[in-house]
């Protein structure tokens, strides 16, 4: 089997033919010939379109290399998480999910209880989510998790929700398909946001769930047909085009948050430091079984002091932007507490490592640092 590098740069392309771009060009269409009969894979634009197919095909050779698995993309990561729990949960069914997930989970949970769905909520670390599996139908992880940057076993928890008669499925948005196989460590869906890492350049919303049952995918698929949660097929075109670097810059990133992680170590005012790849990391040995080729993410996490010195030192970062995501060429960094979303501190940091050069970004936060102290 080859390389994540070579696998990356041809996922999802057509067989070259003479004359014949690499990658065809995105295909604006509503409609499609259709003479007489209705057949063919594409009929009517909501259904399926080429340029979906082709970026549908990749996500899958990425998620499942040994081939197999199905994709259905979806215009947010927050449509595909809606298409998986609302299309598989029923009136009287018990779902799992993380209570350290993203912002949006408890919001969906709220729509999930209005349907008359029981929802218990663990949190990513420590595997509480065994305590909680008995009778569910469904068990949502979300690994490493977002903000806080938690890791739980994927296939401890998926055995043992199978063994219950659960279905598994895993938010692989921070890892991406190159620093994690969800379905791989027994999950039934992979489920992700592209808008962060996978597109990795900031100006795209995506989503996607794969699965390798086929009766799983064709259940999903069919959901995105009735709400119509379309990805247009600009933006699918773009998803597929940035695909062809994602390992470079999950590996440029990854080393990064570690240089990063390990430089903000011996910082008196940083607490609460979290990076997946960092040695002394308490999700460290876990992730390191899990996860691939040292990819564990390009988020870091960390506290300082206060709400003040977190803005003071945002507003005094050169290279890094202050904005929310995470995942993209450019550095980002916010105090997520602004959102008031997530369970965390004032002075609470999630920091997105772009591909600058290492030293630069390094040296600008410890400037930063230094002119925050006040
Ligand atoms: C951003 C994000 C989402 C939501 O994705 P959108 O593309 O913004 O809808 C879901 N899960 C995680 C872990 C995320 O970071």
């Amino acid at each position: 089997m080859t390389g994540d590098g070579t696998r990356v740069v041809r996922a999802g392309l057509p067989e070259p033919r003479p004359n014949e771009p690499t990658l065809p060009g995105p295909a604006f269409a509503a409609h499609f010939h259709l003479p007489g009969e209705v057949s063919g894979p594409y009929t009517y634009g909501r259904e399926a379109n080429p340029t979906w197919t082709a970026l549908e095909e990749a996500l899958s050779e990425l998620e499942a290399p040994g081939g197999g698995a199905g994709t259905v993309v979806f215009p947010s990561g927050m449509a595909a998480i809606s298409a998986v729990l609302l299309s598989r949960l029923r009136p009287g069914d018990t779902a799992v999910l993380p209570s350290d997930g993203y912002q949006l989970l408890p919001a969906l949970r709220e729509r999930l209880e209005g349907f008359g769905v029981t929802v218990r909520s663990a949190p990513t670390g420590g595997d509480a989510q065994l305590a909680a599996l008995e009778g569910a139908r469904l068990l949502w992880l979300e690994t490493p998790s977002n903000p806080g940057l938690d890791v739980c076993d994927i296939r401890r928890l998926a055995d043992a929700a199978h063994r219950r008669g659960a279905l598994v499925a895993v938010d692989n948005t921070l890892a991406t398909p190159l620093g994690q196989r969800p379905l791989e460590l027994g999950a039934d869906f992979s489920v992700a946001s592209g808008t962060k890492a996978l597109t990795g350049h900031g100006d795209v919303l995506l989503g996607y769930v794969t699965c390798l049952d086929p009766e799983l995918t064709a259940g999903i698929r069919a959901w995105r047909k009735i709400t119509g949660a379309i990805p247009g097929p600009m933006e699918s075109w773009l998803a597929h085009r940035s695909l062809a670097t994602l390992q470079l810059r999950v590996d440029r990133q990854a080393g990064s948050a570690l240089a990063l992680a390990e430089a903000l170590r011996d910082r008196p005012e940083v607490t609460g430091l979290r990076h997946p790849g960092l040695p002394t990391d308490p999700a460290h040995a876990l992730a390191a079984r899990q996860m691939r080729g040292g990819r564990f993410g390009c988020v870091v996490s960390f506290v300082l002091p206060d709400r003040a010195h977190a803005e003071r030192f945002l507003s005094a970062l050169r290279f890094v932007d202050e904005a929310t995501s995470f995942g993209g060429v450019r550095s980002t960094a916010e105090r997520r507490g602004r959102w008031g979303g997530d369970a965390v501190p004032e002075g609470f940091i999630r920091f997105s490592v772009g591909v600058e050069d290492t030293e630069d970004l390094v040296n600008d936060v410890l400037t930063a640092l230094n002119q925050a102290k006040g």
